[in-house]
């Protein structure tokens, strides 16, 4: 079938010709369909068994540009096939932690896949001050598994450029190069930013020390070719609730440094940790919630880094470095040591590339929904401009990093006296 964009009619219509999907909705079946697209690129419908809604499914299609920006930015719809890839990969390594995938149609860009409606996306429940006991477990079991067995530590090195040679995805990791990494950091014309941090864009903007450890940054989202990584691990690509964690929305999944991922998410948790300044004006309420998002903080880097430790000295199978190049008196506290060393300089890339990302969701063209969600100017530059200091921290820092503590202890020291007007 050649391409065409479905509406919420015609989903129906091909839904009902795909054979994989007669299980779920056997012929005849009366489908409702609604459309839930709120990301920036691309249209989600739920589809659903009218009769029993319980029976239901997300189809996701790919449009040939940028739904949120309209036809005058194209937007290569190969983007899809990075997504489905990403979900059957992840599907083999993370099964239960990503929706299932029912179907897919690369002609028409589309994936058709497990319907998420017993969970939240992860920024809203943050917002809401919910706590999810189950999550640093699931998502330390994400990262660790998507990313060291896709990673040289477990794959040889054939296996390893071989999957790695169907992640070529320049059109998307373009996006993030400019926007993440380039363009908030000079004049541009797409940059968004508070006027009240004015002072601060310009100062971010020319000093020299940050230009260069951003500049840094991008050199290793460019060419450090780690693992599969997600690449867009921020809490509105989670869905959640009390015992289940999804991680979803993997187009822009490429081979780049395992720290991007972690990066994402650990600075995403601190965003929103500064937007309750804002959100939650009970102060006990706010001090409690907030310390409770800086010891989830704590607790992913603390378990993550347990888990990949173990999960690597115990599947040492990849080419770097075979088990028989440890074989000698003193191997073993030699292999623990470049265990060490690997996971430290994870931590502290964690913190380059997080730095990089607090000050571009300030200063450039896309901000994040729990900060964006605040209306009072004033009240938003409180979180933000305490986000370009901890951002500008992280970055000029990161080489001295040695432990979680170090990064939680700058958001503290740097949110210490925060008076919310
Ligand atoms: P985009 O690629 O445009 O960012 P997303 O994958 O983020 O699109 O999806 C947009 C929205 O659709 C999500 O924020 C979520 O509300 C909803 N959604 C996406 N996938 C599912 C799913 N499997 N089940 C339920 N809702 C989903
Ligand atoms: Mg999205």
């Amino acid at each position: 079938m050649s391409y065409k964009t479905l509406d919420e009619t015609s989903v129906i219509d091909y839904i009902q010709n795909r054979p994989a999907m007669r299980t779920l909705f056997p012929a005849g079946t009366d489908l409702s369909v609604e459309e839930v697209s709120d990301g920036n690129l691309n249209m989600v419908f739920i589809v659903k068994n009218v009769r029993h809604p319980k029976e239901n499914a997300v189809l996701k299609q790919a449009l040939p540009y940028i739904r949120i920006l309209g036809e005058s930015s194209p937007l290569t719809r190969e983007r899809m096939r990075f997504e489905v890839q990403a979900l059957l990969k992840q599907n083999e390594l993370v099964p239960g932690l990503i929706p299932r995938v029912y179907d897919h149609d690369l002609d028409m860009s589309l994936v058709i896949m497990e319907c998420l409606d017993e969970h939240e996306v992860m920024h809203k429940s943050l917002v809401a001050r919910q706590r999810f006991p189950y999550f640093v477990e699931h998502i330390t079991t994400f990262l660790v598994n998507s990313l060291f067995y896709t990673s040289d530590l477990y794959l040889t090195g054939l296996e390893k450029k071989e999957l790695q040679a169907k992640f070529i995805n320049p059109h998307l990791c373009k996006i993030q190069e400019d926007f993440i990494y380039t363009n908030p950091f000079m004049e541009s014309e797409d940059n968004r930013w508070n006027p009240r941090l004015d002072q601060e864009v310009q100062e971010v903007r020319s000093h020299s020390e940050l230009k260069l450890a951003i500049a840094e940054m991008k050199h290793a989202y460019m060419t450090h070719a780690e693992a599969l990584i997600h690449s867009d691990l921020h809490t509105g690509s989670i869905m959640l609730n009390q015992d289940d964690t999804r991680v979803f929305d993997p187009e822009f999944s490429f081979y780049g440094p395992m720290a991007y991922d972690m990066a994402a998410l650990l600075q995403n948790l601190v965003l929103i940790h500064l937007s309750h300044y804002a959100h939650t004006a009970n102060r006990e309420e706010r001090e409690s919630y907030q310390a409770y998002l800086l010891e989830m903080v704590r607790n992913i880097w603390n378990e993550f880094s347990r888990k990949f430790d173990q999960t690597w000295a115990a599947n040492n199978r990849g080419d770097l470095m075979p088990r028989k190049y440890w074989d000698y008196p003193g191997g073993d506290e030699a292999f623990a040591a470049f265990r060490h060393n690997y996971i430290t300089r994870i931590l502290q890339e964690t913190a380059g590339h997080g730095g990089t990302k607090f000050l571009r969701r300030m200063l450039g063209i896309v901000s994040v929904w729990a900060i964006s969600t605040i209306e009072d100017p004033e009240k938003r530059a409180v979180a933000e401009k305490a986000a370009i200091r901890i951002g500008k921290r992280w970055l000029l820092e990161r080489k001295q990093i040695r432990n979680i503590d170090d990064l939680i202890g700058i958001v503290a020291e740097e949110t210490e006296g925060i008076v919310v007007p």
